[in-house]
């Protein structure tokens, strides 16, 4: 939705990872194992990556869905930022209670070829999982799973939680209440990002 109103590129480790499983690239085939059990690739991996997105995409601003995930990640981000003299203007801390993650895991469908994410339990893609932008299949992800969870919301607490701290402290960090509906979301994220251009 974000690149779709303001023409800001979208990236997300998650989603790169995904592919490279799907594809059986050599690096898929070495992060696999982490992804079904609902671990943390490695940092170094995860900011390769960014990098080299950085380097093709970046030029008039970005956005990282689902990175930093770590200090080290924040840290490695910084350093990148700074040698390409660009400045981190936001960091979107979008809060969900446990059960609103339980609920959302549970029904989400997700496109395996555009990302674009909803729920089984709407009527016009329980009947015809397609994807409305790109007509690829709509799916449950494989780390969608009770178990895998755990692990996830388990390494969001030890390792991810510290973001919070690490960004509030450099006062980019803006808390959204995530348990809303999509629209009432999506318009506090615009208010911030209209805000920062007329800055
Ligand atoms: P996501 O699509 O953001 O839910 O990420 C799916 C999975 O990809 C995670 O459970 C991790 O295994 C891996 N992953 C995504 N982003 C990162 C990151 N920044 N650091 C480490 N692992 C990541």
């Amino acid at each position: 939705m974000i690149t779709r109103q303001f023409g800001i590129p979208v990236t997300s480790p998650g989603a790169i990872l995904r592919r490279e499983k799907d594809l059986g690239t050599p690096l898929g085939e070495e992060i696999a194992e982490v992804l079904e059990r609902g671990g943390l690739v490695s940092d170094k991996i995860i900011v390769e990556l960014i990098e080299d997105w950085l380097r093709l995409h970046g030029g008039h601003g970005f956005v990282f869905d689902g990175f930093p995930r770590t200090l080290p990640q924040a840290e490695s981000l910084m350093s990148i930022l700074a040698r390409l003299r660009t400045a981190l203007d936001l960091a979107l801390w979008l809060e969900v209670s446990q059960q609103t993650v339980f609920e959302r895991i549970a029904g989400r469908l997700q496109c395996g070829e555009c990302g674009f994410t909803t729920s089984a339990s709407s009527a016009q893609f329980a009947e015809r999982p397609v994807c409305p932008y790109c007509d690829g299949r709509l799916m449950r992800r494989s780390d969608d799973d009770l178990a895998v969870l755990q692990t996830r919301l388990s390494e969001f607490e030890t390792k991810t939680q510290p973001l919070a701290s690490f960004y509030a402290k450099i006062s980019v960090l803006h808390r959204i209440d995530g348990n809303r509906d999509r629209e009432a979301v999506f318009a506090d994220i615009s208010r911030l990002i209209e805000d920062k251009a007329r800055a």
